[in-house]
């Protein structure tokens, strides 16, 4: 059975930068790319198998027409009646993001007809300086709104230093953005719901502000802001490689795996995938290249263990991002 790797689908933002291609190699449409959607079936930005009996195939139609890839055989039907779960982007800021909060499950389902969006971040790197707003001050949405609709944005939002390897859980309702000169893995439920609470005041090329989105962001807010820091635990070094665990919560878990020399796996797992006990792995390259069960990986390049694929076989030094639904 074979890995399938995937074309990616770019965003280009007003934010975007060229660091998708000067340090991943990708083919980015221009100098203002902000998104590369690297494993995604989103209907927004949908990936398509690059490879193999299903090359060409969208990944929505592959999850819902072969659900064996990605499901064990006493789970077939009711994975194929449920949407593809996650969604795997890099993140170029070349300037900051609007500072913005997603809904959960719920409330997306009630008023925008989709899942909710709980992501998280792995930083890739980061300039000297670089941070992130990752929570607020209030303690009541009295509070909350108060400060907002007076604008006093720098005693409400809270703000982080980052540096390269650092790990964010950024759960449904928690008050977010990405600072400029960070480059992010994010893995995130499939869902492409904003709110944009705001935009350091910032005009469009017509002179406009763009829109906000404060009283639905009000809606989802979670108050006081839980500090959902991550303390990431990594396991013995097994067969030369690491295997770090950065996030496990109820959507999806998240783990690295660090290959320094080559990585045989072995027969003792209990029909999942080893290492990593999953039905099917998303996987990012993210540093180095190596020979993964016979195909060619570069940093950058993205691929699906699927369900049939017991083991894998690496050769060469290579970080790997391998996040899988919960
Ligand atoms: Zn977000």
């Amino acid at each position: 059975m074979q890995l399938l790797f995937l074309n990616p689908v770019f965003k280009e933002r007003l934010w975007g930068g060229t660091t998708l291609k000067s340090r991943f190699n990708l083919s980015i449409p221009s100098e203002h790319t902000g998104e590369c959607w690297a494993i995604s079936a989103h209907k927004n930005g949908e990936t398509t198998i690059k490879n193999g009996e299903f090359a060409g195939c969208g990944l929505s139609k592959l999850w819902r027409d072969h659900p064996e890839l990605f499901a064990n055989a006493n789970e077939l039907p009711a994975t194929s009646l449920r949407e593809f779960p996650l969604l795997v982007k890099i993140l170029d800021a070349n300037a900051d993001l609007s500072v913005q909060v997603h809904p959960n499950d719920e409330y997306a389902q009630q008023v925008e007809g989709e899942l909710g969006k709980a992501e998280c971040w792995y930083i890739l790197d980061a300039k000297p300086d670089a941070k992130i707003v990752y929570g607020h001050t209030a303690n009541s949405l009295d509070e909350f709104k108060q400060l907002a609709l007076s604008g006093k944005w720098n005693e409400l939002l809270t703000t982080v230093a980052v540096k390269s390897g650092d790990f964010f859980d950024v759960p449904t309702g928690t008050v977010h953005a990405i600072g400029a000169g960070i480059l992010i893995l994010e893995v995130q439920q499939s869902s492409d719901t904003t709110y944009r609470l705001y935009d350091y005041d910032r005009r469009d090329d017509s002179g406009q502000p763009r829109e906000l989105h404060l009283d639905k962001s009000f809606a989802v807010v979670s108050i006081p802001h839980r500090n959902n820091l991550i303390k990431p635990v990594t396991t013995d070094p097994i067969n030369n490689a690491i295997l770090t665990m950065l996030v496990s919560n109820n959507n999806f878990q998240v783990q690295k795996l660090e290959v320094f020399t080559g990585f045989a796996s072995d027969d003792s797992n209990d029909n999942l995938i080893y290492p990593i006990k999953a039905k099917y792995l998303l996987v990012t390259a993210i540093e180095g290249n190596a020979i993964i069960n016979g195909y060619a990986v570069n940093k950058g390049d993205s691929f699906i263990v699927p369900n049939q694929v017991r083991q894998l076989e690496i050769e060469g030094k290579i970080t790997l991002i391998m996040s899988n639904e919960s």
